[in-house]
């Protein structure tokens, strides 16, 4: 029996992971579930999965939750990030699911670097905000680091493991990174002016969380794909190739020295590679329908636009520079949080993050209060111009 945290549990990643668990409750119990401010959800997920602790993000939100199970005393609840540290280092934890959205993300994932337990990364922020530490971390902790986010679980699973039980990229000539192009695929910047919220929202093929499908849509996600791609394979960016493919069945590939190129396939279902996080190296039942590879037809790969998407190139040059994606990463989640709001246009998107990477003094963060400190700087300028440009807007 594994135990399990399962961080961030009220959202798209926390509930694919309680889906994939739920079906081998004799592999898997919830020892932790965390969320920030969902009670109703998180009350729901109390009940169904009967965890040993449930922390919430604020105490007012845990004293909440405390209401509402006071018929299941067994369940403690605790709040902040303080408890969530201690908690991940408790011995009967075995994997930990990083499934909390954007930087937030950070701490938690840290600790549980530092406790040595095996890490399932949905939360790519963390790692591309803090980079060389996250992977320093992770190697001083004795932590297992397993990508859950589809590309890079593809990538994982093209790939031979070494005796360490790390993918071996001897040989790799290649990784191609795959993208499915978002809702405005083939469109013109000057068409993505009014584009609403929840036109963005409508991913094509995925179902995910609010942010990561703006994200998608942008390809602001491709750009933290890239830098993570890097952190996880040891590559650096021109070792890396970015193909716009629609459909997303393919989730990635890896190209050798002798010409082979291995991709994964599978159904745009993100219990695949939880179920795969979840069991490897052995595989186990992800509850996802069989590809049918004849009604899928055909598969169709193009170059990226990254003149219609200039977050891309945005991200591909802060790859570049010391503490860049930390500041690309900040500047996104709070455009992306002012265009939710309805406040900025889905162009002013990557103003913010461009005006920010030109204003932040970088350098490569080398605690984790440096890249809080990097984090918070880069907030507050892209905060800055996203106020400017909904003043701008008559917000
Ligand atoms: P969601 O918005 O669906 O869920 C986010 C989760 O994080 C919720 O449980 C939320 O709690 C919690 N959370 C949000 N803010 C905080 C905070 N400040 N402190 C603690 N917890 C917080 O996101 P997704 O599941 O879509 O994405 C999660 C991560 O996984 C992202 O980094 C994303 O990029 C990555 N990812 C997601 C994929 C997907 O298919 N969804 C695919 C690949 C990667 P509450 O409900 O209380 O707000
Ligand atoms: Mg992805």
């Amino acid at each position: 029996m594994r135990g399990v945290a399962v961080l961030g549990a009220t959202g798209s990643i926390g509930q694919s992971t309680l889906d994939v668990m739920q079906r081998h409750p004799e592999r898997y119990h919830a020892v932790v579930v965390s969320a920030n401010r969902s009670v109703d959800d998180m009350a729901s997920i109390c009940r169904i999965h009967k965890p040993t602790h449930a922390v919430m993000g604020e105490p007012e939100s845990a004293s909440a939750l405390r209401d509402r199970l006071v018929d299941l005393p067994q369940v403690a609840v605790s709040a902040g990030a303080d408890a969530l540290d201690e908690l991940l280092a408790l011995p009967d934890i075995d994997t930990v699911v990083a499934g909390i959205v954007g930087f937030a993300g950070l701490r938690p994932t840290l600790s549980a670097a530092r406790a040595g337990k095996t890490i399932l990364l949905a939360n790519k922020e963390a790692l591309v905000s803090a980079g060389a530490l996250f992977m320093d971390t992770v190697k001083r902790g004795g932590a297992t680091l397993l990508p859950v986010d589809s590309e890079h679980n593809a990538m994982h699973q093209c790939l031979p493991i070494d005796a360490l039980g790390r993918p071996d990229m001897t040989n790799v000539e290649k990784i191609i990174l795959t993208a499915s192009g978002g809702p405005f695929r083939g469109r013109a910047r000057e068409s993505l002016h009014s584009v609403t919220p929840d036109e963005a929202c409508a991913h094509p093929n995925w179902s995910m969380g609010a942010k990561i499908s703006v994200d998608s849509a942008t390809l602001a996600n491709k750009g933290l794909e890239l830098a993570e791609a890097c952190w996880l394979f040891a590559r650096t960016p021109d070792q890396i190739e970015i193909v716009v493919h629609p459909q997303s069945i393919v989730h990635s590939m890896i190209r050798y020295q002798d010409g082979s190129v291995l991709a994964q396939l599978g159904q745009p279902d993100m219990r695949t590679p939880i179920a795969y996080g979840l069991a490897w190296p052995e595989r186990i039942d992800a509850g996802v329908e069989p590809l049918d590879i004849v009604a899928a037809h055909r598969l169709d790969f193009e170059a990226p636009d990254l003149d219609a998407f200039p977050c891309l190139a945005l991200a591909q040059w802060a790859i570049s520079q010391p503490g860049g994606m930390c500041a690309f990463s900040a500047a996104n989640e709070v455009a992306v949080a002012a265009f939710l709001q309805g406040e900025i246009r889905f162009t002013d998107i990557d103003q913010v993050i461009d005006l920010t990477l030109k204003q932040v003094e970088l350098s490569e963060p080398a605690s984790l209060d440096a890249v809080q400190a990097l984090d918070e700087t880069a907030r507050e300028v892209a905060q800055s111009h996203a106020t400017r440009l909904a003043a701008a807007h008559g917000k």
